[in-house]
């Protein structure tokens, strides 16, 4: 398992940015926009006032919470609040705690790195489940953000939107980085390459990564519908990083799936029915 300073690598990628002709601009925000002419007039706001210019392109990568997306009229993905402190390690096992009466919408979890632990929680319940756990525990630092739970679409026209603005996170882990980098690589290999961005986006995407998060989603849907009698959750309970590491890439989590169902005896049979049943129920979910 890899721990990625989150500060570092966005610096990193700005400065990588930059160094290609990029302008950053961190004391603007984008406020809406309206198209004309077959371009795009955006309107920032910042420092200064209001500034207007336009494009050909407009990429929404503004988290899930996407005024862009918004302002698109695209669907938002389900949206669950999280909760996460840093506190003193007292072990180097990773745990999930899987108890929905306490975290109805996910689960909530302790990752340990560098003598820290996180504890994070999200959706309802998640500040009461993580000052819970953190209880005696020395808290360095607390943190809280949204998840985007659920894909949505790509884009429209010209316009199109890369990670948590598009829902890419997995909905069973909440983990979006991997899929913010892939979509955005998606998205410039579909810039580049001759026909409708739009639809080359979509199929890239598609075959690059985003079956694995529409399976993720699936598998979600499944966990929420059936844990209560398959109890899909409970290897993971005990696993820690080397049981983790063991099946593979986190970040391909159908790969996690064969896991579960190899660490417990579970009633395959039935969920190979499920997962059937649920596909079909699903296939109205635009690729
Ligand atoms: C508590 C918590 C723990 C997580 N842990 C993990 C983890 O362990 N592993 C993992 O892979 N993922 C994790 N995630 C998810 C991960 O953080 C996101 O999936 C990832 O950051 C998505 O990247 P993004 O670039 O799409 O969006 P963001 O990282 O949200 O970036 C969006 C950027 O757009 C900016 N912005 C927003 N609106 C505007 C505007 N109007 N104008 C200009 N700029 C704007 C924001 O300021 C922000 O800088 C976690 C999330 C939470 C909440």
């Amino acid at each position: 398992m890899f721990v990625i300073d989150r500060i570092r690598l966005d610096k990193q990628l700005s400065e990588i940015a930059q160094s290609y002709g990029t302008d950053i601009s961190l004391r603007r925000r984008f406020f809406n926009y309206s198209l004309k002419n077959h371009e795009i007039n955006v309107l920032t706001s910042g420092k200064g006032g209001f500034m207007e210019f336009r494009t050909k392109f407009l990429i929404g990568s503004d988290g899930p919470l996407s005024q862009v997306r918004n302002l698109s009229r695209i669907k938002s993905p389900k949206l669950l609040p999280s909760v996460q402190f840093d506190v003193a390690s007292r072990s180097e096992e990773v745990k999930l705690y899987l108890d929905r009466t306490k975290t109805p919408e996910f689960f909530s979890w302790e990752i340990p790195h560098n003598g820290e632990t996180e504890i994070g929680a999200s959706g309802i319940g998640s500040l009461d489940t993580v000052a819970s756990l953190a209880s005696d525990r020395k808290i360095i630092n607390k943190r809280g953000g949204i998840i985007p739970l659920g894909p949505t679409d790509l884009g429209t026209g010209n316009v199109f939107l890369t990670g948590d603005s598009a829902g890419l996170s997995k909905a069973t882990t909440g983990g979006g980085l991997y899929a913010a980098l892939k979509s955005s690589d998606s998205l410039s290999e579909a810039i580049l390459t001759e026909g409708n961005i739009l639809k080359n986006y979509r199929r890239i995407w598609y075959s690059n990564f985003g079956k694995e998060i529409k399976r993720d989603f699936m598998l979600r849907r499944l966990i929420d519908r059936f844990e209560k009698y398959y109890q899909l959750w409970i290897p993971f309970s005990t696993a820690n990083i080397e049981g983790i590491n063991s099946v593979g890439d986190i970040d391909y989590p159908s790969k996690l799936l064969l896991y579960i169902l190899a660490a417990s005896p579970l009633k395959i049979n039935e969920i190979i029915k499920d997962i059937i049943l649920l596909s079909d129920r699903n296939h109205n979910y635009s690729k």
